[in-house]
């Protein structure tokens, strides 16, 4: 099977329907999303539709809980929370039930997936560096676990009785070993690379690609501009930080 796996749309239209079209001209057959398909940008509603018309798993983003008033947002920057209120606003009673009621972890064929981390999904912790890999992967039942959150593309994988940062775009699993993978964001990208972020795995060959696409972000900038939503998230997505 030929998965497509991706994480924090945050409502960029433009950058997920470029990595749904480069994903299907891959030949990707299963469609997984690790949550944050709100929040921040201005297409919400659609973003939700889309996702839920191609993926068959989704898991809650920190986003997804705080527009659903499942978690508080004090944590939140003011730009952030204006967003949650903005994107409660946009959304319909069935919308935001539907993301209510996503759940904060599930598994596939020997994978798990959830948007942070698996020892507390609900604490949306991040796992950046080895040491909190090292704890997530303790506990892994799977071989796999796919992450999203931190907005930057990652794989912490057990080598030689260590875990490993590797920055690549390709890594093959290895048979016996355990990787978390984190495959950056969709519709905001923290690692100064504009380009939209997602993984296409096959369990085949087991070869995972980190893939980068361009889509055009000065129309999801447009879109800002006429949203009243703060212009600053909207300009954040030239530079990829
Ligand atoms: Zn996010």
């Amino acid at each position: 099977m030929r998965y497509a796996i991706f994480s924090d749309i945050h409502g960029n239209l433009e950058a997920l329907r470029t990595v749904l079209a480069d994903a299907e001209a891959a030949a990707a057959e299963a469609f997984v999303c690790l949550g944050d398909i709100v929040g921040y940008g201005p297409r919400p509603s659609e973003c939700l539709s889309l996702v839920r018309e191609v993926c068959g798993a989704i898991v809650a983003g920190n986003h997804e809980f705080a527009v659903t008033n499942k978690l508080n947002t004090q944590t939140f920057n003011a730009s952030a929370k204006l967003a949650v209120e903005w994107t409660r606003a946009h959304l319909s009673e069935d919308e935001l039930r539907f993301l209510a009621e996503l759940p904060l972890t599930a598994r596939g064929p020997g994978m798990h997936i959830v948007h942070g981390t698996l020892l507390a999904p609900e604490l949306f912790d991040y796992i950046q560096s080895s040491y909190e890999a090292s704890l997530s992967l303790a506990g892994m039942e799977d071989p796999l676990c796919w992450i999203g959150h931190s907005h930057v593309p990652v794989i912490f994988c057990e080598e030689n009785g260590h875990v490993v940062y590797r920055t690549g775009s390709r890594y093959t699993v290895s048979q016996g070993r355990k990787a978390i993978i984190n495959v950056g964001s969709v519709g905001q990208p923290r690692d100064r690379d504009p380009r939209a972020s997602y993984a296409l795995y096959d369990d085949g060959d087991r070869q995972v690609e980190l893939r980068r696409i361009p889509y055009d972000v000065e129309q999801v900038v447009a879109q800002f501009q006429d949203s009243g939503l703060p212009l600053s998230l909207g300009e954040r997505l030239r530079v990829g930080r």
